[in-house]
């Protein structure tokens, strides 16, 4: 099959960017013929989707109102990046659950110090004409200190192909030899590129982050490496390189997080699965010509992930035997007790039994999963309707 690494073959041209505007969230082509591109804002603190920034807002009262500090920038929220090629109409500064924070916004040529309290606007405090890069140090009167970097216009070097053939290497090496990495030969490795900018060097270090909480995992210390797999998320979200948005695709895939799926190449096995788990039944996917198994991210992912991957493409491609080995296969994988991955088990499951007739079998699964938030809609809708 056309696979992620041919993707990246044939379409190097198409990654000219590789920061996250925040316009195309909100810039609609107009032709006729043109397909809106698909809108995905991702909570700054649990990476789940959205497709419009009030119901992402709703979310973050909802579900994060403890303790959290984010901003509000041309209507977009934003967890500590962002770029803007407009300039910055609108900058607000939400506080949840704090009182009152101390507030540092630097430009190039001006600073601004001010008390902020709930919700306020820091429009007036950033230079009419900003060009290049604002930063915003937010102390909450309790909690942490919070860092956001806003990049107006023009963006920093980076030098994406040097950086990307380091991170490839480290990250196979890892593959012979599975072992936790260490940070100074990262640095040492990376220093080939030459002096990395802060941008660069928040890219190696996600990839870093990645790579430690997979080497954690394999160590069996679970609980440390889900930390590091949120803070590589965060780290790379923002970055639309090929390498980031496949280790996007894993963690997303990972962590439940499905809507981020949407950033793979159309015709690979990823997508197969951003489909299944997007979409509720019977949604739909075709099955490129020459279609083969491995794995078909250009990053480093676990076994489990590869075949999960497979058994998708199996599931579509409507090949029983290579669906229900595979699945017997993930179940007996050590990582199948996962809550997150027995959930994903528990769904294709249950539609895999649907397809077959297997009734029983199908109320089993979805009974496991009518109260999961994204799939419980349709596992109530079958339990109910089915007899
Ligand atoms: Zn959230």
């Amino acid at each position: 099959m056309a696979d992620w690494k041919d993707f990246c073959e044939d379409n190097k041209e198409r990654f000219g960017q590789y920061l996250d505007a925040l316009e195309p969230r909100t810039r609609r082509p107009s032709g006729a013929d043109l397909q809106p591109a698909p809108v995905i804002l991702f909570c700054p603190v649990c990476h789940s989707a959205y497709t419009s920034d009030q119901d992402l807002s709703q979310h973050l009262f909802i579900a994060h109102a403890g303790q959290h500090v984010y901003l509000r920038v041309n209507g977009a929220i934003v967890r500590d990046l962002a770029w803007t090629n407009e300039g910055i109409r609108e900058l607000s500064l939400v506080l949840l659950g704090h009182d009152s924070a101390s507030v540092r916004i630097t430009a190039s040529s001006s600073e601004a110090n001010l008390t902020a309290k709930n919700e306020v606007s820091l429009t007036k405090h950033v230079p009419a004409t900003m060009e290049g890069e604002l930063r915003i140090m937010v102390k909450p009167e309790a909690g942490t200190v919070r860092e956001f970097t806003i990049y107006c216009g023009s963006l920093p070097e980076f030098r994406c192909d040097d950086l990307d053939a380091v991170i490839v290497g480290l990250q196979d090496d890892y593959t012979r030899s599975p072992r936790l990495p260490n940070i100074s030969e990262w640095r040492k490795a990376a220093g080939k590129v030459g002096h990395l900018g802060d941008l660069e060097n928040r890219y190696l270090n996600g990839f870093y982050e990645y790579i430690l909480a997979f080497g954690l995992e394999e160590d069996r210390k679970s609980a440390e490496a889900k930390g590091h797999f949120e803070e590589a998320f965060g780290r790379l979200l923002p970055f639309r390189t090929a390498l980031a948005h496949s280790a996007q695709c894993v963690l997303g895939l990972r962590m439940n997080c499905f809507g981020v799926l949407q950033r793979s190449p159309d015709s690979s096995s990823v997508a197969a699965a951003g489909h299944f788990f997007n979409e509720p039944y019977p949604s739909q996917w075709s099955v490129p010509e020459g279609s083969k198994a491995g794995n078909p991210f250009v990053t480093y992912a676990d076994n489990f992930m590869v075949r999960l991957v497979n058994v998708v493409v199996a599931y579509y491609a409507a090949d029983e035997t290579a669906l229900w080995q595979g699945i017997s296969a993930l179940e007996f994988h050590s990582a199948a007790l996962e809550k997150n991955h027995a959930d994903k088990l528990a769904l294709l499951k249950a539609r895999a039994s649907r397809n077959a007739g297997d009734t029983a079998g199908a109320r089993k699964m979805y009974d496991l999963i009518r109260y999961h938030p994204s799939f419980g809609s349709e596992a109530e809708a079958y339990l109910n309707g089915s007899n």
